[in-house]
Parts: C-alpha cells; structure tokens; sequence
C-alpha cells in the first residue's frame, strides 16, 4: 500500500500549495477530511509549535499508518508585543471580518514610525510519524505593518503586511510569488527535506 501523508487542515486553499509543493515527494497526499477523519481538535497550546503538534497528533491518533503534517500560523507585531501571535485566527473573533481587524491593527499603530511597525508571519509545521516520533519546523517571513490596506490577493492580515524589499503587501503579490517568499512556503520546503531524508533511511 502507498504511504500517505494526511495533513490536518481542512483549508482546501492550504491543501493546494502543500500539493503543489511536495507533489515530487511520490506519496499519496491527502487532508484530513478526505481520510474520512472528523476529529475536534483543541488548539490549547501556548506557541505555534505546540499548536502544530496538538493538531497533528490528534489526527495521527486515528491514522496511526499514516505520517500526518499540521501547521499553525499567525501574525507577530513587535509593537504590540507580539499580537496577535497564536491568537491571529481568533483576534476580535473569530466571525470579525479581516477588514475589521485589519482596520483595528492599523488605528494602533497610528502614528508609529516605520522602523517601530516591525512584524512576521510565523509558521511552525509538525510531523508526527508512526512510530510515534515527531519533530517541527518553524519559519517566518519578516515585513512592516503598511499604513494602509493595499492588495486583493492572498488572505487574512495580507493587505497590511509590508515586505520594504519588493515594495508591496503580500496581497499585492500573486500567489507564487508568494510562495517562494511566505512562512509557510519556507516551513512547507523544510519539512520536504526531512521527509525525504526519512524516505531516504527507511529505504536503505
Ligand atoms: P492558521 O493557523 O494557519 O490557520 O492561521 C492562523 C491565522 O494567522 C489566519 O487565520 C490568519 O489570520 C493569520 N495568517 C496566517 N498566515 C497568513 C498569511 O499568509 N497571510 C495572512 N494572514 C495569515
């Protein structure tokens, strides 16, 4: 049987970027919802790592075949003391628009200079294997808050994270560029390389 790896999201958009970025990898790569798994997941940790590892092991629990990928992502604003971190998904609630909460991060930082509006997305990625073992990424990708919301594409806090070296927001970049630049991109090409290393020695 081909082994599998099943990622714990249900986010079709982040399925098609995994896809698209270990489709050499030779294995079956599936979500969790298409491996018929429905399981509540309580993300109750308190760094993106452990989040990661929560989502993945609750699902590795049912898939005990299969290796099982999970991520957790968010904003860090240096001004505010690293929020909303773990707390970006959620952050004004979780039915608030992001034009709300996009609007509400850029009233705080009214008047901030530019070198003080410092911020990242943070990914950390976990995999859990079975045999039980596991082990974490975590990437970033560093920018400004913007002073205003700029650009259609993209998701969440993209229209106002600023990256000074291309001059735009993350909205304002298509979606591969994006990719080759963004915290889950990085983190997702870092966990091909452990994958293929543990392909490698479970072959010899
Ligand atoms: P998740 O843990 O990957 O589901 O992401 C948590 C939250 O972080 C998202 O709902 C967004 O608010 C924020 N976030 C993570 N990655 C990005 C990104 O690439 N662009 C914009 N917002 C992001």
């Amino acid at each position: 049987m081909k082994r599998r790896i099943v990622f714990a999201t249900g986010n079709e958009n982040k399925m098609k970027e995994i896809r698209m970025i270990l489709a050499d990898l030779g294995m079956e790569i599936i979500s969790m919802k298409e491996a018929g798994v429905n399981e509540e997941i309580v993300e109750d940790g308190m760094t993106f790592e452990e989040n990661a590892e929560i989502k993945a092991r609750t699902v590795s629990r049912v898939l005990t075949n299969d290796i099982v990928l999970a991520d957790d992502s968010g904003l860090e604003i240096d001004y505010l003391d690293k929020a909303p971190g773990i707390y970006s998904a959620r952050f004004a609630g979780e039915d608030t628009s992001y034009d709300i909460k996009n609007r509400i991060f850029l009233d705080r930082l009214e008047g901030v200079p530019d070198e003080e509006r410092t911020a990242r997305f943070v990914c950390a990625m976990a995999a859990v294997f079975p045999d039980g073992t596991s082990c974490t990424v975590r990437e970033t990708i560093e920018g400004q808050i913007a002073h205003e919301i700029a650009g259609d594409n993209g998701f969440g806090y993209d229209p106002i994270f600023y990256v000074p070296e291309y001059g735009c927001t993350t909205a304002q970049m298509d979606p591969e560029q994006k990719n080759l630049l963004s915290h889950r991109g990085k983190a997702l090409r870092a966990m091909k390389r452990i994958l293929e290393e543990k392909l490698r020695e479970e072959s010899l």
